[in-house]
């Protein structure tokens, strides 16, 4: 196979430690080849057991993020999104778990009558497979494929048996960048490269020789450095690549092109590079990104405040917006399970904006109910993100609609008010994976509503990830009250967007409106909620 409009396949492997943020140098390179006006998909392969993180704990995991299509995924998916603007899918994150499954249920269909089944060829069939997939009918220019782990791993090494095979098959079509830490020793004043050629020594054991080492550091990397990288790994002296750290994620991908992580890679591939990569406006947000006019203080309460992680999207979605509105968020992250009638004046001093995060189960709903009674009754903005916009109309429905006990069903099954309830098709499920209403869903806003002004548009199409809804039984009296769903899905008639007709910016919404901001396309919400929050006296 040849030409210049076939798929090529680029891996990118981590060594030494974990977090040295594989996610972000893939996202940031596939940056670099789109801004050359090439066609970029990013997957992700996990080597857990688990077929999705969608039933992981964000303790464990971080974020659980949602793709187009509904599947429950890697929170690096969101970095691909946000950094490419463009989808991703089910295709693009893959499990061991699901590897696996799909190998046991061709077994059971009898796909291998006779054959014994083993982790070599199946197992590594299947990766294959799965990498290859997204390249079929040459759909990209590039597929970069993010092996997450370390190199030495056990879980690892079917991945990397895999990487070997289709180097093996591809060529120079094919490429295998490395990513290690160059660990700075103050007391020797040196920068250290044993770790980084014993992971490559790790590759070589497996049969990979690495054509690109991304070569995380805290200080510059310099000439002699790089060269004696280059000797003992078997590289190009131009192929070591350094990336030092930096204030912003998003300045990786200004740090790669400097670096020419693009133009090594090309040009190893032997692709004729088009001119470029042009990256003006990316540029010009890293601007503003650097010199806002101002701060404003905004609270985001959730139940995991000690991991930022678990909150991943909104926390970009808010630095999108900042930078839109010239400033910057000083985001205050406030635990739930601490927030009581006492402290709460306190603990919400000086913010000009609040949050109430998603998340599930009874831990910490109080704190967040008490904290949305005070942003409605002072009238700071305020946005709820799923379960914030049922915390919301639950505190609604007990102080303005005098239904003292309403609540979920989901925190408390036997409320005389469930305003918020599980859906009758809901109830038959048993199963936790992949179960919950999940993915894009449209939405239809009412004429003169506050969100309508927001988003300019009458129909949208927002991601869910949740079992529970409103109970539309009670729906007059929320209106009747001042509460307006101002956004309804137009199949099902679910109550996707509540407002406060009363109040200076009070949103509501029960999808997820922090899957969609992008670099390139910051989420109007998030913008109009920071540009209230700005104003905010
Ligand atoms: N726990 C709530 C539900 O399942 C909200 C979920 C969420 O915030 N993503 O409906």
């Amino acid at each position: 196979m040849a030409g210049s409009d076939m798929t090529r396949f680029i891996f990118v492997t981590g060594g030494v430690t974990s977090s040295l943020g594989k996610g972000i140098i893939s996202a940031s390179l596939a940056k670099l080849l789109q801004a050359r006006g090439y066609t970029v998909t990013i997957q992700k392969l996990d080597p857990y057991i688990n077929i999705d993180p969608g039933t992981l704990n964000p303790y464990e995991h971080g974020e659980c993020y949602v793709t187009e299509d509904g599947a429950e995924t890697d929170l690096d998916l969101g970095h691909y999104e946000r950094f490419l603007n463009t989808p991703t899918s089910q295709a693009n994150n893959v499990t061991t778990g699901r590897i696996y499954q799909s190998v046991i249920e061709k077994e059971r269909r009898g796909d291998y009558l006779g054959e014994t089944v083993q982790v070599i060829p199946h197992i590594t069939d299947e990766i294959k497979y799965r990498i290859k997939l997204l390249g079929e009918n040459n759909a990209y220019n590039f597929v970069i494929t993010e092996i997450g782990g370390t190199v030495g791993d056990i879980e690892s090494l079917p991945y990397i048996e895999a990487i070997r095979q289709l180097k093996w098959e591809m060529g120079v079509n094919s490429l295998v960048i490395h990513l290690t830490l160059i660990p700075y020793l103050s007391a020797a004043r040196e920068l250290k490269t044993k770790p980084t050629q014993h992971s490559v020594k790790t590759m070589l054991e497996y049969g990979v020789q690495p054509d690109v080492l991304v070569c995380r550091t805290e200080k510059p990397l310099n000439d002699p450095i790089r060269n004696k990288i280059a000797l003992f790994c078997n590289v190009d002296a131009s192929a070591v690549i350094e990336s030092i750290d930096t204030s912003s994620i998003y300045k990786v991908p200004l740090l790669m092109k400097e670096e020419q992580l693009d133009k090594v890679v090309l040009n190893t591939m032997k692709v004729s590079a088009r001119k470029g990569p042009s990256l003006r406006n990316w540029e010009q947000f890293i601007r503003r990104l650097d010199s806002p006019k101002s701060t404003v203080d905004i609270g985001l309460i959730g139940k995991y405040v000690e991991l930022v992680d678990a909150y991943k999207s909104i926390i970009e979605s808010l630095i999108h917006a900042g930078t839109t509105n010239n400033c910057k968020v000083n985001l205050r992250l406030i635990h739930s399970e601490q927030l009581d009638e006492k402290n709460l004046e306190e603990q919400l001093h000086g913010l000009k904006g609040v949050i109430v995060a998603p998340g599930f189960g009874d831990r910490g709903i109080e704190g967040k109910i008490k904290a949305i009674q005070y942003v409605r009754e002072q009238g700071i903005p305020f946005l709820g993100i799923c379960l914030g916009m049922q915390c919301a109309m639950i505190e609604f429905a007990r102080n303005q609609l005098g239904l003292q006990y309403a609540h979920s069903t989901e925190m408390d099954p036997e409320t005389p008010h469930p305003i918020i309830d599980i859906m009758e098709e809901q109830k038959k499920v048993h199963i936790k994976g992949g179960t919950m209403r999940l993915g894009a869903y449209p939405c239809d806003l009412k004429p003169e509503s506050k969100i309508l002004e927001i988003y300019h548009q009458q129909h949208i199409s927002e991601r869910h990830r949740h079992r529970y809804e409103v109970n539309n039984i009670y729906l007059e009296r929320f209106e009747k009250a001042g509460m307006l769903a101002s956004g309804i899905n137009p199949e099902s008639g679910l109550v996707e967007i509540i407002e406060l007709t009363n109040h200076p910016w009070f949103i509501g919404v029960q999808f997820h409106p922090e899957y969609k901001s992008t670099v390139d396309k910051p989420h109007p919400l998030f913008i109009s909620f920071v540009s209230a929050a700005k104003k905010w006296k």
